[in-house]
């Protein structure tokens, strides 16, 4: 009885351990290891602002779980430009949930996400941004992630989500050679043009498609308009062109 205790003891112990951590072979079959493999990588960058008063707050509910459930980002950025990390750069953090982009669905299962000490009413502080910037550095080098795959989480979930807000500086991160902006000369887009269709070639979800024209503004126009703009042809068609030289986003 005593030794069935002990034995109960280290099965409990087994157990225990067996939620901390994940094994890296499966016990249900024999390992012959190949080298043939890679860790699954990120392909795109998904920046949010945290809504919250404080980093700390935001460090928080990231390590914990907000009012819809369990959260998490890779990276937080304070507003003093600290950087924290949260969840490794190879594992799926749960910051984007619903979302979608040029045509790739779940982005957490294939993104970075990136949050922003900032509560959606006021301008980004400059040492958060050059933080920012050098981050996206080292990550596009080090992941090898395309440099024009950075997007908001408004972007990809636009029917559900509205940050970064309409103060957030894409242009300057453009500037930096991060994410797309329209060039400083817009061309006349031909005869024919559909801005719907180039709103999706851009990466844009059109299920509900006023929501990713609201999106589109809110990154690209600095407002949250639901109708079509003057400029707005002229913009899209820019950006559309330059996708053109650039590779498409990898697939799953
Ligand atoms: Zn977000």
């Amino acid at each position: 009885m005593k030794r069935l205790s002990g034995v109960v003891a280290i099965l409990m112990l087994v157990l225990i351990a067996g939620c901390t951590s994940t094994p890296v072979r499966n016990p249900l079959a024999q390992w012959h290891g190949s080298p043939n493999h890679e860790p699954r990588r990120a392909r795109i960058i998904v920046l949010h602002h945290t809504a919250m008063d404080s980093a700390e707050g935001a460090l928080r509910t990231l390590q914990t779980r907000n009012a819809g459930g369990p959260v998490s980002s890779h990276y937080l950025i304070g507003d003093d430009g600290r950087r924290y990390q949260l969840v490794a750069d190879d594992a799926r953090a749960w910051h984007a949930g619903s979302s979608r982009w040029s045509g790739i669905g779940d982005l957490n299962s294939y993104s970075i996400g990136i949050e922003l000490d900032n509560d959606g009413r006021e301008p980004f502080s400059e040492p958060q941004i050059q933080s920012l910037l050098v981050l996206l550095a080292d990550l596009t080098g080090r992941l090898g992630i395309q440099p024009h795959l950075v997007v908001g989480h408004g972007d990809v979930a636009p029917t559900l989500k509205d940050d970064p807000s309409v103060w957030f500086p894409w242009q300057r991160l453009a500037q930096a050679g991060f994410g797309l902006w329209p060039r400083e000369v817009l061309g006349t887009p031909p005869v024919g043009f559909d801005p719907w269709l180039a709103l999706r070639v851009v990466g844009y979800d059109l299920r509900d498609p006023e929501a990713a024209l609201v999106a589109f503004h809110r990154h690209f126009r600095g407002n949250e308009a639901r109708t079509w703009q003057p400029g707005d042809a002229e913009i899209l068609h820019d950006l559309q062109l330059q996708l053109m030289d650039m590779p498409a986003v990898p697939g799953p």
